[in-house]
């Protein structure tokens, strides 16, 4: 494999750290070329020193003169505000970008790694769920590949490698989280600290809270659908506690094929930045004589409505999934500032997809003025 340099977009986040965590075990084979982070300037500085990338990238501008202070001394060029991360990416010097910022607010950089033919790491499973048509569309366009990151996209793209067997289903894994066995009454009241507590995986606060109540398994159903091409009713959500069956792909011939593994996002984040390459690393390797049994059972569709709500969205099309996401977005953050209960998150999602107003096929413009209308209609809900 020749050296590979990489752009990651949200350095500081979890994973980002988790794959700066994988490039060091590589030296060698990766070279780090852009750094960028929202608010975490300390980190941002910690790891710009370690890493010795090209450019680095602080969003917010108030912390800009104590970045460039901290990295006088260094080699290594520092911008401020989005806009600059969103430029930086197209650089000559990038060979894949890994885009693992949070939220809608990874479209716009996504958007620029495609259209400069970069290949895309993609964590930011928004992106694909608010854009996914104008996505899929951008990188067949400008040839720029998505490798997907997220685990269960990664288990599926790992099957697919080497078939050209049709695939009659996708088999979607979920732990179910930290309420697989709560009573629905519980549920309703439960607090911020009650969703943050995740059986299984180690993951940002967003993806933790969407884990709590499966929508994260609804925006993953979705992104499944755009990335592999496969209508929304060929999708199956199967709850699996343990978390080793990380997705599995049906053929048309029956058979099954699925990833196994350890819960340990550095596993796809590594394949994604040496596909097609597998690469040593240092993690933990499962005993399936200790595991004993894997088990999988239908999730409980009327406790966590999530689902239905995501499936609902995705089969409407047009911006409606990307109501859902802006909605959705707006709830979570609600929660982490206790100023919702949990039980109240799938409601505010349900009344703002059924009040802001539905565009069939949105251009690019309008999936961002429709993220802001759901945002705005969501916020009065709360
Ligand atoms: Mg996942």
């Amino acid at each position: 494999m020749d050296k590979r340099h990489i752009a990651i977009l949200g350095s500081t986040g979890s994973i980002g750290r988790q794959a700066l965590d994988v490039i060091s075990q590589h030296p060698d084979l990766f070279e780090v070329e852009l750094l960028t982070a929202n608010n975490n300037s300390g980190l941002l500085i910690e790891q710009a020193r370690r890493f010795k990338p090209n450019s680095v990238v602080i969003c917010n501008k108030e912390l800009y003169n104590e970045v460039f202070e901290a990295l006088d001394k260094e080699e290594i060029k520092v911008f401020a505000g989005i806009e600059s991360a969103n430029e930086l990416v197209k650089g000559d010097n990038i060979d894949i970008v890994l885009a693992a910022l949070v939220g809608f607010s990874g479209v716009d950089s996504t958007i620029n790694a495609i259209k400069s033919g970069k290949v895309i790491a993609l964590a930011n499973k928004e992106t694909l769920v608010a854009a996914g048509s104008i996505i899929t569309a951008l990188s067949r366009e400008y040839g720029a590949p998505i490798i997907p990151v997220d685990s269960e996209h990664s288990a599926i793209f790992q099957s697919l490698q080497g078939e050209r067997c049709r695939i009659e289903k996708l088999l979607l894994t979920a732990s179910g989280g930290p309420f697989l066995d709560t009573p629905h009454e519980e549920i309703m009241k439960a607090t911020r600290h009650q969703a943050l507590k995740h059986p299984n995986w180690s993951m940002g606060a967003k993806v933790t809270i969407d884990s709590a109540s499966m929508m994260n398994k609804g925006l993953e159903m979705i992104e499944a659908s755009w990335l592999f091409n496969i209508p929304a009713d060929q999708i199956e959500i199967v709850v699996h506690p343990q978390s080793i069956v990380h997705s599995l792909v049906q053929f048309t011939d029956g058979c099954l094929k699925a990833q196994l593994g350890a819960p340990d996002m550095r596993v796809p984040i590594q394949y994604a930045l040496s596909y097609p390459s597998r690469l040593d690393l240092n993690t933990q390797r499962i005993s399936l004589p200790e595991l004993g049994q894997l088990t999988f059972r239908a999730p409980d569709r009327e406790k966590f409505p999530a689902i239905d709500l995501a499936y609902s969205a995705h089969k409407q099309g047009g911006n409606m999934a990307c109501i859902m996401n802006g909605a959705n977005e707006v709830a979570v953050a609600a929660l982490l500032e206790e100023k919702i209960l949990f039980g109240k998150i799938p409601s505010i999602i349900e009344q703002t997809m059924a009040r802001c107003s539905f565009i069939a096929s949105p251009s690019i413009e309008e999936i961002y003025a429709t993220h802001k209308e759901a945002m705005a209609i969501a916020s009065t809900l709360v």
